[in-house]
Parts: C-alpha cells; structure tokens; sequence
C-alpha cells in the first residue's frame, strides 16, 4: 500500500514537473510554472520520507540533507547579484554531476542498499547504469567548473588550444568506452575509479576549446548533461522519480542547446570540438578589445531626449550592460514616457544577449514591461528599417556587423540585430570596449550612431528627466 502511494505520489510529482517546463517555456506562465515544480518536489521529497524502508536514520539523513542544503540555497540565492546568475548556475551544474558521482558510489560500494546485488556481485545492468552516471556526472562536474571559472572572469574567456587536441579528446572518449566495457565484465574497484579519473579529465578538456561566444552553448549543453547523469543514476538505484526528471532537464537542455546553436547559427558539433574564432585577430574575453579608429559622435542624454520626443517607432536593444547596470526598471520609465508622447515602443531580444538563456526577458519582466512589446530576433529585425532610433542599452556583440562581414571574426555567422538600418543608433555604455566576444564593433563609427557614454541606468534616468521636463 504504501509503495503504491509512493509511486502515485512520484507521478504526480513527475507530472507537475513537466507543467512547470510547459509553464517556464512563456514570461506570462513561467511564475506559475515555478509554483507547479516547487510543489512537484515538496511531493517527491515528501514521499520519499514516506517510503517504507526509510527507517529512523534515513529520515534524519534527508532532513539534515535538506537543512544544510536549503540554508546554503537560500543565502546564495539571497545574496546572489543578477549579473552572477550564469556562473551560478555552472556552479549548480557542477554539483548535480558531483552528486551523480557520490550516488555512483555509493551504490558500488553499497549494492545491497539499491537491491542490486551484493559487493563483488552486482547486476551487469546495473554495472552499465552506474558506469554512466558517473562518467556522465564526472564530466559534467569538471566541464561545469571550467564553465564557471570563465563566466566568472577567474578564467580567460579565450579558447585554450593545442595541437592534437580533438585527437586526445577522440582517443580518450574511446578509452572511456573500453574501460566502462572492461568495467562491467568485472566490477573492478580500480576500474570505477579509473572511469571518474578519465571522465574528470574529459570534461576539463571539452571545455577549455570553448571560446567566449559560445559559452551559451556550454551552459545549456552543462545543464542537458546534468540531466542525463541523474537520469543514468536515477536507473542504478531504481528511483522513477529521477529517471524521469533526469530525463526532462536532459531533453530540455538538450533542446536549449538546439535552439542557441541556431541563435548563432552554429552546429552543435562545431561548437562541442571547440576553437571557434581562435585564429581571429581580435582579442577574445569578456571586456578585451578596444576600438580606436575614426573618432566617434558622442552625445549627451538630453540630446537623446530630444529626439527621441520626436521618434514615432523605438526599438529598445537590451544587453548584458542593463543587466550589470540594473537599468531594466527606469528603461521601462522612459518607455512609457515616451509612449505618452505618441512612440511606439518595442524591445528587440536576441537569443544569446546576456549572460543566460532568457536573461533579458527575465529583466523586462522583473520590470512589468508589457509582453506583447518584447520581440524575438526572427520577429523584429525587419522592423529596423522603418525604426527611427535604435535604443541599444549595454548590447554589443548582438549588434556586431562583423558577425556578417567579417570571416575572421569570432562571432562570423551569428544572426545580428540589424540595429544599424534604424534612422539614428543610439549606444549606451561606459566607454569604447567590446563585448563578451572580444571583437571591436564598427557600428560605434556610422554616421547615423550617437554614443551615449556612462553607466546605462544613470545615462537613462537623465533620459527621464530631460523627458519629464
Ligand atoms: P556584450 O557582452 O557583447 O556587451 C555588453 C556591453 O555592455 C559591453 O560592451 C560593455 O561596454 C557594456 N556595459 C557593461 N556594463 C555596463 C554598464 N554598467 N552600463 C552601460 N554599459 C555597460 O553583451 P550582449 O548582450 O550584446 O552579448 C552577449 C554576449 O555574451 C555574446 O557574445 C554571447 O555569446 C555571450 N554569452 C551569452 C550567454 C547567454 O546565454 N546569453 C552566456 C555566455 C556568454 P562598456 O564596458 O564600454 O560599458
């Protein structure tokens, strides 16, 4: 009976997860969809208290599990500065691989615990099971640090290459695979170590080719490897729970991944062999590269006022500069300001601006800007040519032509925001540094750009006032 109740409860669980990716997939449902998978796990932690065999000293093992956790949770997620987000959740990342790797483990040394077989005993299905797992959550634990340590600038964004490079990673993956083969034929101790020993490795090698513009790819890429290693687990130790839940953050991680490779207009295979962009002239790493060619028409906010008053169509440009500056709040004032002067307001979203999937909707909608004004880059860049500004707020390389023009360039090949057909091409930043990618943006120099230099919120709010005046 109370198996019963547990597998039911675990379909329910099961199913609210997937209502809360249903949900997350749209700004308007996602608050809900983050409701359905906070009750989806209360239901899945709380049957798993309730399962019988817990016994006195499991309870206290996930409750203590949970403490420590959850308090680590909360203050990081309290304290934790939106511009920090993507690194943290690399680092998130990191730790369901490292945890697959505890489970893996635990379940070797321990078999009789998961009822698949006894030390020196265990069944060859659940030999291959764990082998997974733990080469799956290896890999995802070192490549998510490299992730974490290069979006957090303790690492150069650069890729790191040498020679023979793809060779080594082709002849260890194949090595991987003799060892989980000779593995599961022997059930060696050394065999199990050696299989993390290798995949820690393997994921520290995938990672470091990969340059600075296609970290959006790793992370997705980190996020579907999470998945699949508590998927690989979630088999070894007979839990459905995890098997289905593993599979719903691989899938959709995966499925993250397609859509940012389309985004860039990159194939996944070339993003995972890594190098992208490594024999271009321009410095890559966050913040490097600067451009000091022409000089550039600098203006000020109440100039940017001025025109925009008389602007019919603005289209706002967000990027990770509004995120660093938290301008979202007093970009959605100036927006509204200038929609009672008669604009008609959009927001053009590219799908790799920011430092995460999805960053800058996350900021419109923190801001209460109205949907049906945020548009996707398939939707809006038509609109450009009739638009008389540009706003582009802390936006660079989705801007950047030399994704276009430029063979070299790191970012060749990735769809831009065609801001520059726009009547005037507003740029707020602090000064002349490129983006994220490292490439110097030519836009800055057009005739039809006006720089507006300093922090993007205090530049905005000055926009504000001169509107107000
Ligand atoms: P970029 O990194 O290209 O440019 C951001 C610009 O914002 C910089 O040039 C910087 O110039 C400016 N800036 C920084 N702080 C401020 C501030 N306080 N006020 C005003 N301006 C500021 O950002 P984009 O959004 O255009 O492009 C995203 C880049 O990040 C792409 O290369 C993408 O591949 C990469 N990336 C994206 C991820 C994702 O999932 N979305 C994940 C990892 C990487 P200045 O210093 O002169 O002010």
């Amino acid at each position: 009976m109370a198996q019963t109740l547990s597998t039911l409860a675990y379909l329910v669980a099961s199913v609210l997860f997937i209502m809360a990716l249903r949900g997350l997939s749209n700004p308007e449902t996602s608050r809900q969809g983050n409701l359905y998978g906070m009750v989806g796990m209360g239901i899945a932690i709380a049957a798993t208290l309730l399962k019988p065999g817990m016994g006195a000293g499991g309870i206290v093992l996930v409750l203590a599990g949970l403490a420590i956790g959850g308090t680590i949770g909360t203050l990081l997620a309290q304290r934790i500065q939106m511009t920090s987000l993507p690194q943290l959740v690399a680092a998130f990342h990191s730790l369901v691989g490292m945890a697959a790797v505890f489970v893996a483990a635990a379940a070797f040394y321990s078999p009789e615990s998961f009822g698949i077989g006894y030390a020196g005993n265990i069944k060859a299905a659940s030999l291959v099971e764990m082998s997974l797992g733990l080469a799956i959550g290896a890999i995802t634990f070192s490549g998510s640090v490299i992730a974490f340590a290069k979006l957090d600038g303790r690492m150069s964004g650069s890729p790191i290459l040498f020679k023979g490079q793809h060779m080594l990673n082709a002849a260890l993956g194949a090595l991987l695979l003799v060892l989980v083969i000779a593995f599961v034929a022997t059930g060696s101790p050394i065999l199990f170590w050696l299989i993390a020993l290798l995949s820690f490795a393997l994921g520290f090698l995938l990672i470091i080719p990969i340059g600075g513009a296609d970290m959006p790819v790793v992370v997705s890429m980190l996020n579907s490897y999470s998945g699949w290693a508590a998927a690989g687990i979630g088999f070894t130790i007979g839990n459905l729970l995890l098997i289905v839940t593993g599979a719903l953050v691989g899938a959709s991680g995966a499925i993250l991944s397609y859509i940012m490779c389309k985004g860039m207009n990159r194939s996944i295979i070339n993003v995972l062999l890594g190098g992208f962009g490594s024999d271009s002239g321009a410095a890559a790493g966050p913040g490097a590269g600067t451009a000091d060619r022409a000089p550039v028409k600098a203006g000020s906010p109440e100039d940017a006022a001025y025109i925009m008053k008389n602007a019919q169509k603005i289209i706002i440009v967000p990027g990770y500069g509004m995120a660093v500056a938290q301008a979202q709040q007093v970009v959605r004032e100036m927006a509204d300001l200038l929609k009672k002067e008669g604009a008609e307001i959009s927001y053009a979203i590219h799908p790799v601006a920011g430092r995460m999937p999805g960053h800058m909707n996350v900021l419109l909608a923190e801001a209460n800007v109205p949907y049906d004004e945020v548009h996707e880059l398939e939707e809006i860049n038509a609109e450009f040519a009739d638009a008389d500004v540009a706003y582009v707020i802390g936006a660079n390389d989705v801007t950047n032509p030399a994704a276009k023009t430029d063979k070299t360039s790191a970012i060749y090949g990735m769809p831009i925001l065609d801001v520059e057909r726009a009547k005037t091409v507003f740029f707020v930043k602090r000064g002349m540094a490129s983006g994220y990618a490292g490439v110097d943006n030519e836009l800055f120099f057009r005739p039809n750009t006006m720089m507006l230099f300093g922090d993007a919120k205090k530049v905005t709010q000055q926009i504000v006032q001169s509107l107000q005046k």
